[in-house]
């Protein structure tokens, strides 16, 4: 008796529970992540499809993990949602990503950041002023911030979420709805929603030159986005055969794997230096 239940601890301590206590003990150490200089940003460009220039980056959060080893921001980033430390690892992005804003303003390049906003932090009052603070600290346009937020972050509260997006707009930032087309919102809610630009999910793009029903949804997404009168985006650019197709559909940006991974912001410098002057 006493060895099956031996068996039956070793079995769900491999499974289930493991995960479990992995999830638990990832939970604990994000709090100290960012005190303890475990974070780090890569950058992604955005590309303009009519000239290809590189004008705009996006902000990735990356934690190197002292034991584990880098781990995934689509691992991480829900249990710091879950566990509330995502608004100390959003501060942190602003505050990170702003200055780098500025430093490549310092070195010539006017180049504009996203980053990635959580429905927690939407629901936290001091965003908008936080935001405000940085922007005049570093003596950043308000234009040059967008800020992305997930269809399901808005659905979630919807009104304290409008709300909050209202507030942010009046700071002058940018607002992206993100993986647009995986949510379920519907468009009347999309029209109310004080959004600047339209990121089409990369779950639509990846394939687009196969498959023709992604390349309708992005085609039609990408009408839908410009008769709101909204930038559109496409994510998760892989290939140069979709690289032209959206380009024929007048998509406005593309990011993705064909143009660059995400990388650090010196790779990201050279590389703005190399592409831009070409
Ligand atoms: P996202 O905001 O949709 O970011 C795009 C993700 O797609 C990134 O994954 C990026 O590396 C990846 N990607 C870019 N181009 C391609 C491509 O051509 N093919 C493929 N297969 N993937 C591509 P990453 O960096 O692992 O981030 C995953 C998600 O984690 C993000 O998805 C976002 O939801 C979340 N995240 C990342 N950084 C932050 C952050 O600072 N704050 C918050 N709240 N969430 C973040
Ligand atoms: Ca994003
Ligand atoms: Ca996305
Ligand atoms: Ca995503």
């Amino acid at each position: 008796d006493s060895k099956q239940a031996q068996v039956a601890i070793s079995f769900y301590s491999s499974g289930r529970d493991a995960l479990h206590l992995r999830r638990l003990s990832l939970i604990n150490d994000l709090r100290r992540a960012t005190e303890n200089n475990q974070l780090s940003v890569c950058y992604q460009p955005k590309m303009t499809l009519d000239d290809e220039r590189i004008a705009h980056v996006e902000a990735l959060v990356r934690w190197q993990h002292p034991v584990e080893g880098p781990i995934s921001p689509d691992e991480f980033i829900p249990l710091a949602e879950h566990a509330g430390s995502i608004r100390q690892i959003t501060r942190w992005m602003l505050r990170t990503v702003i200055r780098q804003c500025r430093a490549w303003r310092d070195l010539g390049h006017d180049i504009g950041v996203s980053i990635n906003i959580s429905a927690m932090d939407l629901a936290s009052g001091d965003l908008p002023a936080n935001v405000r603070a940085l922007l005049d600290e570093f003596a950043i346009a308000a234009d040059r911030v967008v800020l992305e937020v997930t269809e399901s972050a808005v659905m979630r509260d919807s009104a304290i979420a409008l709300d909050m997006l209202g507030r942010l707009k009046e700071c002058g930032v940018r607002l992206a709805i993100d993986d647009f087309g995986t949510g379920y919102s519907s468009l009347s809610h999309l029209k109310r929603m004080p959004v600047d630009e339209l990121k089409i999910d990369k779950s639509f793009v990846i394939g687009m030159a196969d498959d023709s029903n992604d390349a309708t949804i992005v085609r039609a997404t990408i009408e839908l986005g410009h008769s709101m009168g909204l930038l559109v985006v496409a994510e998760g650019v892989e290939n140069s055969r979709s690289l032209r197709m959206l380009a024929d559909y007048r998509c406005d940006m593309a990011q993705g794997y064909l143009i660059s991974r995400p990388l650090p912001a010196a790779e990201l410098t050279a590389m703005l230096v190399s592409h831009n002057a070409m």
